[in-house]
């Protein structure tokens, strides 16, 4: 009895080692049956929800209403990742998962940086000679990355992300390969629509500048004829300095700038004292980087181009 007991432990101790060293193996699937999938932040979960549909588990890493840059990763989290059939991340914007995926994922990952063009990062707080994001005490992680990886608000280039992971998706699951493949032109055509309602509301404005948070909108302004002005563009729970908030300032009122943009998980402080010192409004852009309150990507994206209307003065 006691001999049978300690074999079993003994079995059942094996088992675990097993499962915790089996590491990359890369192809588990949810007690469903279904393939996982870890989708970094809420952009990418959208889309990996309207690419996977009900053939695939999405599950997001970044809990909703939460800023996704400073993520810290559970034990549980980095073993889902190393389980997932596809990590569907972008390498620069949360050094937890970058490192997760480096060391346990990275055969079975999808970097959706690598499906577009990327623009490089544009710092606004130059005086530190640092670029794109960073966090305090970890910003060395992301020193390597030159570009800014926020692709998800240029409409037009998110809809080749669908695509792409349609095909990363048919590789993973060969037996749905045609559903992926399906779902992600229907996603890429939504996406080029909305590409074509921004190109349609911000053909004709009175004005271009774009004062922001953080550094989240240069896809936007690059597609769409803007120019963004961030205030802190490293990281948005960055305290701009006295300078900076001077520099934009001045910015903002040769250009007749008539709304500083603050966002929802940031603390709208710093952009009413720069309205009250430009004479300007506040309004709401969201970067879309968590979950909206109420509706999805889309209809969020939807929301930011009637407030970049408003702002702009486009007729
Ligand atoms: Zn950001």
């Amino acid at each position: 009895m006691s001999r049978t007991r300690s074999l079993i432990l003994t079995g059942a101790l094996l088992t675990a080692t097993a499962a915790v060293t089996a590491c990359g193996a890369g192809n588990a699937a949810t007690g469903d049956g279904k393939p996982a999938v870890m989708a970094a932040f809420y952009p990418l979960q959208w889309i990996s929800q309207q690419v996977g549909g009900a053939d695939v588990s999405v599950t997001g890493l970044t809990k909703p209403g939460t800023e996704p840059h400073d993520l810290e990763l559970t034990a549980r989290q980095v073993a889902d990742i190393q389980d997932a059939t596809l990590v569907v991340y972008i390498k620069g914007v949360q050094p937890a998962v970058d490192e997760a995926v480096d060391g346990h994922a990275s055969d079975s990952a999808f970097d959706a940086t690598t499906a577009i063009s990327t623009l490089p990062a544009t710092g606004a707080d130059e005086g530190h000679g640092e670029q794109g994001h960073g966090e305090q005490g970890h910003g060395d992680d992301h020193a390597d990355v030159s570009y800014d990886p926020h692709i998800w608000l240029d409409p037009s280039r998110f809809a080749t992300v669908a695509t792409r992971l349609g095909d990363q998706l048919a590789k993973a699951d060969p037996a749905h390969a045609a559903a992926y493949k399906q779902r992600a032109a229907t996603t890429a055509a939504a996406l080029t629509a909305l590409d074509g309602e921004y190109r349609k509301g911000l053909a004709t404005c009175t004005g271009h500048a774009i004062v922001t948070s953080h550094a989240a909108f240069g896809y936007l302004a690059n597609r769409y004829g803007l120019e963004q002005i961030s205030v802190s563009g490293i990281d948005p729970e960055t305290e701009p300095s006295p300078t900076r908030l001077a520099e934009v300032a001045n910015v903002a009122k040769q250009k007749n700038v008539t709304t500083i943009f603050t966002e929802e998980l940031v603390s709208p402080k710093v952009a009413e004292i720069l309205a009250k010192e430009v004479g300007a409004k506040t309004a709401v852009l969201n970067p879309i980087e968590s979950a909206p309150g109420d509706g999805d990507y889309l209809s969020a994206a939807r929301r930011n181009l009637e407030t970049l209307r408003t702002a702009l003065g486009c007729s």
